[in-house]
């Protein structure tokens, strides 16, 4: 049975790179008719942020990403927050003191640091591992009387991994292919506090085991920590997961990883929800407030570090998850593309069900103040106008001339397309209006008749009767728009532009 997990930390709002990492564990759960848990790994709680799990929890039902297990949903591996099983941990840094493969250290902040700095003025860098550890105050350099004195005593202490010396540690990862580092590079890292609280690294390979993940896919900043991690497991007996560390999120230009600040600086949102630091009262844009839809945030997120080795683009979830494998994941970094972001957006306004995507723009109108049209005006206004938008938030302003007449002319498009003939064009053709049965076949038919029996150019009538009824140049095809304000609207608005002219 596959089992994979999403494991953030709740140290704030969770980055998209955050919901991609979750979204391929999602697919690969679905593809393998396995389980997804969410686990929420808050042991470090000088890093805890306070509301950053719910948001969590939020930013990925938004997304459409399914758990089958989780804090929020319960389940038979429970509990799913860290700090709620903090009294599992100890019992397996104790197992691993006792095998030999871990030691007490008592060196304090201070005396670390002054280490550190001497080592820096000789342009070295410390690390705690097995070169170090033999200069250093714990339990491997102390006498054992020594070692229960320092416990006894009550002062800080932490337990470190006594990482092997002079061996190679190996594992296969699944996008990575073969990884393999000397033990001289791996520092000796701590797995237990002495306030009782383990590290990341302890946490997450018990909780690993004991909920029987198969599979860890996550970030490619945890790649570093996998020798580690793989070393724990051979240390507690435990047979390793398969890893998948999967490519970072890279900047538009490719200039390093999608960060934080990128996003509102350069004007798309990196978070899935709107964020406000509880601290700072800071706000970072969310793709739900911009104005996403959910699927089209995710499908734009899943091809980012991977696709289905055919042309298609626009998919759903299980057009996704059928066709996923982490085999198809690219190693190297995808860039982000925040055009195409908008462009997947309106893919997905245009597969929109009209009269579903009518019902939003009606509602978007009416908390702008517009009056909308009756329903089925509104199903056409909408097909109409969803051509040339990316948002339902743009559809208001991209078709305010269905709902009241121009204030005012695009200048430039005037200029470019008044004639002294503009103003007794459209006079006597909104004579002919006037006694036309308001059909689009007759509009069609009279403005092209008007323009073949008076040798109109016309280019120059289509435009000035667009400018009239639009206030510009741009918008949906002209007999479409005229035939939804009817005849009177129209020659009301011929004859505006007329004294202008
Ligand atoms: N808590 C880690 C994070 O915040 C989990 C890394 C992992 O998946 O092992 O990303």
């Amino acid at each position: 049975m596959v089992r994979v997990r999403f494991a953030p930390s709740p140290t704030g709002p969770l980055h998209i790179g955050g919901v991609r990492t979750a979204l391929y564990n999602y697919f690969f759960a679905l593809k393998n008719g396995g389980k997804l848990i969410l686990r929420i790994e808050d042991t470090d709680q000088t890093r805890y942020v306070e509301g950053a799990e719910k948001y969590i929890i939020e930013g990925l039902s938004w997304s459409g990403i399914e758990f089958d297990e989780g804090p929020h949903i319960g389940g038979p591996f429970g509990p799913y927050r860290q700090s709620e099983r903090k009294e599992i941990y100890f019992q397996y840094a104790m197992q691993l003191i006792e095998s030999g493969n871990a030691y007490y250290a008592f060196d304090t902040a201070e005396e670390l640091d002054a280490i550190r700095k001497e080592y820096e003025s000789r342009k070295e860098t410390f690390q705690y591992d097995c070169r170090s550890r033999n200069g250093l105050k714990n339990s491997l350099t102390l006498s054992q009387e020594q070692t229960k004195q320092f416990l006894d005593s009550g002062c800080n202490y932490t337990i470190r991994l006594k990482v092997p010396e002079n061996t190679v540690v190996e594992f296969d990862d699944i996008i990575r292919g073969h990884v393999s580092v000397k033990s001289e590079n791996i520092d000796d890292k701590v797995l237990f506090k002495s306030d009782g609280m383990p590290t990341y690294h302890l946490a997450n390979i018990v909780d690993d085991h004991l909920m029987e993940i198969t599979h860890v896919i996550r970030g490619e900043e945890w790649l570093p920590s996998a020798p580690l991690h793989v070393l724990l497991y051979r240390f507690l007996d435990w047979q390793a997961p398969l890893f998948a560390h999967l490519p970072l999120l890279l900047k538009p230009d490719g200039n390093g990883k999608l960060s934080k600040r990128d996003g509102d600086r350069m004007g798309f949102p990196v978070f899935p929800l709107e964020w406000t630091d509880p601290k700072t009262g800071e706000k970072s844009s969310g793709y739900r407030e911009s104005g996403y839809f959910h699927e089209a945030f995710i499908n734009m997120l899943a091809l980012l570090g991977w696709n289905p080795g055919d042309e298609r683009e626009v998919m759903s979830i299980t057009e996704m998850s059928n066709a996923f494998s982490l085999e198809r994941v690219s190693k190297s970094g995808a860039k982000f593309d925040p055009v195409k972001a908008r462009w997947f957006n309106h893919q997905y306004m245009m597969k929109k069900p009209i009269d579903e995507l009518a019902s939003e723009f009606t509602k978007e109108l009416k908390s702008n103040g517009i009056d909308p049209f009756d329903t089925s005006k509104m199903l056409t206004i909408t097909q109409l106008l969803r051509e040339r938008a990316d948002f339902v938030k743009d559809l208001p302003a991209s078709g305010v001339f269905f709902f009241a007449a121009p204030q005012e002319y695009n200048e430039a498009d005037l200029k470019k397309h008044s004639t002294h003939d503009s103003a007794s064009w459209l006079a006597t053709l909104s004579e002919i209006f006037s006694s036309t049965k308001w059909t689009q076949e007759n509009i069609d038919a009279a403005i092209a008749g008007f323009i073949s029996n008076n040798s109109i150019p016309a280019g120059k009538l289509y435009n000035i009767l667009r400018i009239a009824v639009v206030g510009s140049s741009s918008g949906p095809h002209l007999s479409d728009i005229l035939l939804l304000l009817g005849v009177e609207e129209t020659c009301k608005r011929m004859n505006a532009i007329i004294s202008r002219l």
